[in-house]
């Protein structure tokens, strides 16, 4: 792994800040503040929520989100789905894979959805005593050139799992199973996904159903 980067990966300007919670998008401490805290507190509010319903949720296999935020879902949705962009974008950074990370930075300044990111929502199944919070490593898919055609990372803050998954447009893959859930497609109802599965190449799908 490449050495964690020592400028903020978001400003490109400020020291970064390691006093903040290292489960959680790092950057340096004005960013921290004025860009990540809103998008985190929507997180955290949405959290609660589905922890609090979470047994009925697995049951009906999806949640609402006017539910969850009831003054406003479609901002509720944009801003958890920007801080799991900045999650993303930080390991993605601290890697240092070679991704252009403009498209994270933008949309996080501009609190607009990346195209490219997508969430999906899945039961984690920890065991009572098992794992409570946990962050993956980082799945990636390269073509043969190295570049990255698909980027995955697991969330699990029990007993909800978040998959965060990039996928560059027109890249030869099928997204992980389940359902997606990006603010652009805005619904109410989010559906739950698979805990388990990540894009496959195309050909690879196709040889297995053989
Ligand atoms: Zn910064």
């Amino acid at each position: 792994m490449s050495p964690e980067p020592r400028v903020c990966w978001i400003c490109q300007k400020r020291a970064f800040d390691r006093t903040r919670d290292a489960g959680g998008p790092q950057c340096c401490r004005e960013c921290g503040n004025k860009v990540i805290e809103p998008f985190e507190f929507a997180w955290k509010k949405l959290h609660s929520y589905l922890t609090a319903h979470w047994a009925d949720i697995v049951k009906l296999g999806r949640f609402d989100l006017s539910k969850a935020f009831p003054q406003d879902s479609r901002i509720g949705a944009l801003r958890v789905h920007l801080y799991f962009v900045a999650a993303l974008g930080t390991r993605l950074a601290t890697e240092a894979v070679g991704l252009d990370l403009e498209p994270f930075v933008s949309s996080l300044l501009e609190r607009r959805p990346h195209a490219d990111v997508s969430l999906f929502v899945a039961d984690a199944r920890v065991d009572p005593g098992g794992l409570r919070l946990y962050d993956s490593d980082l799945h990636l898919l390269r073509n043969q050139d190295e570049e990255v055609h698909s980027a995955l990372w697991y969330h699990l803050a029990h007993p909800v799992t978040i998959k965060v998954n990039y996928l560059k447009p027109g890249a030869p893959l099928c997204p992980p199973p389940g359902h997606p859930w990006h603010p652009v497609r805005q619904r109410k109802l989010v559906m739950l996904s698979p805990y388990r599965g990540e894009a496959t190449r195309r050909d690879t799908l196709q040889s297995l159903r053989i």
